[in-house]
């Protein structure tokens, strides 16, 4: 049986440190080289029980992982893709610090990825008695090496780090102190450690086919940079700082479930970044865990309709990597949606999200609104999870004030009346409001069983009709399909 061949790639980190001046043990730490690292890592020697073989790549100079740039993203990408053939895992040795914007950007950068890229790192020297890094590093080497140690592959980038593996761009740092420093906050992790290594083989990426040959995308866009709002946030900070020159695009850290003030200064701000300034601002949450939902709360919504999208349950790492790489390569022609649609499993559900646009005025309501459009290609009904319907600023003509108007929705039937059968199976959704001259927003939920059962081809009709005699207006009308990602 041929050997297993693992490179270990050294760029730096807690993991290789040791007190700068060694005849003063509280000296700051800084990053030794590799040969030094090995001399604590009898693993690494040639000879290991597990008849692993060794090739190793080192940085130069081997740095504090704070001192990363995207261009030495680059450099471990080009190191990976030189030598993919001739090995079977990798091995990166890492700082901590930005460890998950690491592996993050590579998780992107790679495409077609069929061989474990594991990343990990240490909080304590090595060098030090008290240590976690030959845990780490053996445990990393296990999952690279799986052919050697009967383990199954994982064709992913991930962290390895104390109790768990991690997928790359779903990992977060959430501790500098302790010894399991990462989760996945929205994700189960991919496999445990702890007597044995155990892997979800569930919960994996599906390795890629034959005729799909792994590629490293080189190019990311480092016009990109993130905010993160607070309470009583200027709108004249924000103007300057999205309006900087050089930036395409902004990840905004809102609140909650991707909520941020409404008031029209700040909404003003925001929709001059997105329609003057031709930016993309990708709404994700402050919290450490759950989803952005733009249009729940009408803290939301204003934003949903000046054009900001949705981050999903992106950790902050994986939406600025992503960002980077979409507008980087060629799916950046289609920057929305490219976003918004999982990748490489950064992301729990893919949204697709269809803006169908206004219908008249005030002054030229309408007596019923149609229009067709069509989701990206990757939206599969198989998959399907929820629809949203959402108009804002609607009105109504021809009503009394006060009166209770129906507004229903239906879908995959261009020429639909109001007055069809209540059960009908193409109305996904409906709304009884009271008409008080104020215009509304509206947010419906479809029905889920009428949904999966009309939504059927790819392109998708809304017509909306309320009572006759009755007109309106609006000003959006936009649906959003959810569909869970596949891993
Ligand atoms: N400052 C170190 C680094 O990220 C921290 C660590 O490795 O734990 O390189």
């Amino acid at each position: 049986m041929s050997k297993t061949r693992i490179l270990i790639i050294y760029t730096g980190g807690t993991i290789g440190m040791a007190p700068q001046d060694p005849a003063i043990p509280g000296s700051p730490l800084v990053p030794k080289s590799l040969e030094e690292l090995k001399a604590y890592a009898p693993i690494l020697s040639q000879d290991n029980r597990y008849g692993i073989e060794y090739g190793e790549e080192s940085f130069e100079k081997p740095v504090d992982s704070s001192c990363l740039e995207p261009g030495d993203w680059r450099r471990m990408a080009a190191i990976v893709e030189r030598n993919y053939d001739a090995y079977d895992g990798f091995v990166v040795l890492h700082g901590t610090d930005t460890m998950s914007y690491t592996s993050s950007a590579l998780a992107f950068m790679f495409d077609n990825l069929d061989k474990p890229v594991v990343i990990t790192g240490s909080q304590l020297p090595i060098s030090e008695p008290r240590t976690d890094a030959p845990w780490n590093l053996n445990n990393a080497i296990h999952v690279a090496a799986y052919k050697a140690v009967g383990l199954p592959r994982i064709p992913e980038v991930v962290i390895v780090f104390a109790d768990k593996i991690v997928r790359g761009c779903r990992a977060t740092k959430v501790s500098t102190t302790d010894l399991t420093g990462f989760t996945s906050p929205n994700s189960p992790p991919l496999g445990t450690i702890g007597e044995h290594i155990k892997i979800r083989t569930d919960l994996l990426k599906p390795r890629p086919s034959a005729g799909q040959k792994f590629r490293v995308d080189h190019d990311l866009s480092e016009s990109v940079t993130n905010i993160s709002l607070y309470p009583g946030i200027k709108a004249s900070h924000i103007k300057s700082i999205l309006g900087l020159g050089g930036v395409d695009a902004i990840v905004m850290r809102t609140f909650g479930a991707g909520n941020a003030p409404n008031n029209e200064t700040f909404l003003e701000v925001i929709d001059d970044v997105i329609n003057k300034g031709k930016k993309t601002i990708l709404n994700i949450t402050q919290c450490n865990q759950g989803m952005v939902e733009m249009g729940l709360y009408e803290a939301s919504s204003g934003l949903l309709e000046r054009g900001v999208i949705s981050g999903m349950d992106m950790t902050p790492e994986a939406a600025l990597t992503k960002l980077m790489w979409t507008l980087g390569t060629k799916l950046g022609e289609q920057v929305n949606t490219q976003m918004q649609v999982n990748q490489r499993g950064e992301q729990s559900e893919s949204l697709f999200d269809l803006r169908y646009g206004e219908c008249g005025n005030r002054l030229e309501p309408q007596e019923v609104f149609k229009k067709l459009l069509s989701p990206d290609r990757r939206f599969d009904v198989e998959q399907f999870s929820k629809g949203v319907v959402r108009l804002s600023n609607l009105g109504f003509v021809g009503c009394e004030p006060g009166e209770s108007i129906k507004l229903r929705v239906f879908m995959n039937m261009p020429n639909a009346k109001f007055d069809l059968p209540d059960d009908h199976p193409n109305c996904v959704a409906e709304r009884i409001v009271a008409w008080n001259r104020d215009p509304l927003n509206l947010s419906m939920i479809c029905d889920d069983g009428k949904m999966r059962s009309c939504i059927g081809t790819n392109d998708i009709v809304l017509t909306v009709v309320v009572r006759e005699g009755v007109r309106f207006w609006f000003k959006g009308l936009y649906l959003a399909l959810f569909a869970k990602a596949p891993y």
